[in-house]
């Protein structure tokens, strides 16, 4: 007999020990409800992929995952090296990592690019003076933002450029990479292809912060293919994976490099940002689910659903109007806005965002994508997150609240 069968053995006659093993501690989750004893309210999120609102939810799919890899262990490296390998392929480029977010693909990913596989660099960032490590990251004004930290974070320091000819101009023994936020494509001056181009005519690495990007799904492997060198997605906003995770993907030695600037490697920039084997099978899985859902079929819904709210407020009172919009890169997702007449009628959006709440349940609207001057006759209502049946729900409540 083993000597663990006889610790067991031993262990279970214990009446306290045995009810441990007996399952006392895994049986309790299911009965207990955990928000009600915290006292923290859950709401129907009508708002959207908000990070502070907890973003999206996951499949039941990437939750079977992350039960499975909760209950053993393996070399977590190995994991890390096989999850990436099946997600390039899945999407179709040559390397992809695993982070713990965007904003930590984005860290990684600079890491990568400045420090690279020299051990001693990657202990020293952020601390980069003097090292011979490049230290200059050039972005166009209009697309800084501030997510940018965590390009900051590794001690770079960001050359704000507006024109190609500034770009030009801007490079130097100095540069590091190029960075471009996806979503402020139609603000720069330089768009995705000549800002690639340009990089490409000095060798430089382009890092593309595409975070809210995908749907739509052909997202993730656009920017790859056109040549971008790194691009960075969240893994818990309309990827429905763990909200503790993220994508880098791109090319192999810069993906291999990120890797070695990060997590479980005790003396990097990225310890801090660590993922483990459940958020590792839990985005690999995401993203399988995510790549055979049927997405007409679920923009058909959200057409849907954004009738039936328009259709809601206007029946609550004639000065009250609606329209569906579709932010061109991120969020790209049928939204709705509402606006009304001030002179009409007598009520501020803040009023009817905390109406809706306060009320019960709670439901979560987002604040209204508009011009300042209108922007308390108006609010937008988000229809992708919410859960079967939920829309009726707040087309009710809404009703109600706009009065
Ligand atoms: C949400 C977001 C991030 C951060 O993503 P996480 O996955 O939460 O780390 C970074 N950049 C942009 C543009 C974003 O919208």
């Amino acid at each position: 007999m083993s000597n663990r069968r006889n610790f067991l053995q031993a262990m279970s006659s214990l009446p306290f020990v045995g009810s441990i093993f007996a399952g006392g501690v895994t049986a309790a989750p299911t009965t207990r409800d955990f928000f009600k004893e915290l006292g923290v309210r859950p709401f129907i999120n009508a708002a959207g992929t908000y990070t502070t609102l907890t973003a999206s939810l996951m499949h039941p799919e990437v939750m079977a995952a992350i039960n499975y890899a909760s209950k053993t262990f393996v070399p977590l490296n190995d994991l890390h090296d096989a999850v990436g390998k099946r997600i390039a392929e899945l999407l179709g480029c040559e390397a992809a990592m695993v982070t713990s977010g965007a904003a930590a693909a984005l860290t990684a990913g600079t890491a990568g690019v400045v420090a690279g596989k020299n051990p001693e660099w990657i202990k020293r960032i952020p601390d980069i003076a003097g090292t011979g490590m490049k230290s200059e990251v050039i972005v166009q004004k209009s697309h800084r933002n501030g997510y940018d930290h965590a390009v900051r974070n590794c001690g770079i320091k960001l050359i704000e450029v507006e024109t190609a000819e500034e770009i030009e101009r801007a490079i130097n023994e100095k540069t590091a990479m190029m960075f471009f936020f996806n979503d402020a494509d139609p603000k720069g001056q330089v768009k995705l292809e000549q800002f690639v181009a340009i990089a490409k005519k000095h060798k430089l690495p382009v890092l593309n912060d595409a975070a809210a990007d995908a749907p739509p799904t052909e997202h993730l492997s656009k920017y790859t293919k056109m040549g971008v060198d790194l691009v960075a997605f969240s893994g818990g906003k309309g990827i429905r994976g763990p909200q503790s995770a993220g994508l880098l993907l791109g090319r192999k030695d810069l993906i291999e490099a990120a890797r070695l600037n990060y997590s479980p490697n005790s003396d990097s920039i990225g310890r801090g940002m660590k993922v483990n084997k459940e958020e590792l099978l839990g985005m690999m899985v995401a993203v399988e689910v995510y790549l055979k859902r049927d997405a007409a079929a679920e923009w058909k819904e959200w057409e849907r659903r954004a009738k039936v709210v328009i259709d809601a407020a206007k029946s609550a009172n004639k000065a009250i109007s609606g329209e569906v919009y579709v932010p061109p890169i991120a969020n790209h997702v049928p939204t709705v806005r509402i606006k009304w007449e001030k002179s009409a009628l007598n009520l501020t959006a803040d009023e009817v965002r905390k109406r809706m709440k306060e009320g019960t349940p709670s439901i979560e609207i987002t604040p209204g994508n508009t011009p300042a001057a209108e922007a308390s006759q108006s609010f937008s209502v988000g229809i992708w997150q919410l859960q079967p049946g939920e829309v009726d729900i707040v087309a009710k409540r809404l009703k109600e609240s706009l009065v």
